[in-house]
């Protein structure tokens, strides 16, 4: 299992950052030990001092491909979810300015929450609004006609590079609101109003 994920794929983050707008997806993974499930606790890691949630719709692929045109890119996953995607933002910047890879404030321990999945015949691709709660106040809310690479755009680019496995998921970019996280929040999330995810800082 392999966990791929989107930058920059919602206009108002990329701005909230001072990034430009991509012309193709950009991507990068976090490896199978960056998973955090079934509601556990995130502790907070002590090489940051700006641990930031970023809260995205994740698809989780239902079968293996390669090179997957984008018309047939639905057969491909037939259950969505959200994930946060925890970004060491002090390293992301230090990772930034040296012109580094990503890895550390990116695909560290426990950086890859996911929460419930649904079927995606409850929901209309084209028009799926989230929320991300931050100790009961909204942090952020996206739409996903507001995605620059759309689901199907992103499989089919996602796959001419690193073959699809069944189980994988794919992490589709965070909108705005991004911010950081203390010992003691608790981050809450939902599709429409069906709440998906959950997660506590310790
Ligand atoms: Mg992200």
């Amino acid at each position: 299992m392999k966990i791929i994920c989107v930058g920059r794929n919602y206009a108002d983050h990329a701005k909230e950052l001072g990034n430009d707008l991509p012309t193709k997806p950009l991507l990068f993974m976090k490896p199978s030990t960056a998973l955090l499930i079934d509601g556990k606790p995130f502790y907070h890691p002590d090489f940051s001092q700006d641990i930031h949630y970023e809260c995205e719709l994740v698809l989780k692929i239902k079968k293996n491909g390669k090179h997957i045109n984008e018309q047939f890119a639905s057969d491909y996953y037939d259950e969505i979810g959200l994930g946060i995607d925890f970004t060491a933002r002090d390293l992301q910047e230090e990772c930034k300015a040296a012109r580094s890879p990503w890895e550390v404030a990116k695909a560290f321990d426990n950086s890859a929450v996911i929460g419930r999945f649904i079927s995606i015949s409850e929901v209309n691709l084209n028009n799926i609004q989230f929320d991300l709660y931050k100790n009961d106040e909204r942090v952020q809310h996206g739409e996903s006609k507001d995605l620059i690479f759309g689901f199907d755009v992103l499989i089919s680019y996602i796959s001419k590079f690193f073959t699809l496995q069944q189980g994988d998921y794919i992490f589709t970019g965070t909108p705005a609101g991004v911010g950081r996280v203390q010992i003691g929040d608790r981050l809450s999330g939902g599709i429409g109003d069906q709440q998906l995810l959950s997660c506590e800082v310790k």
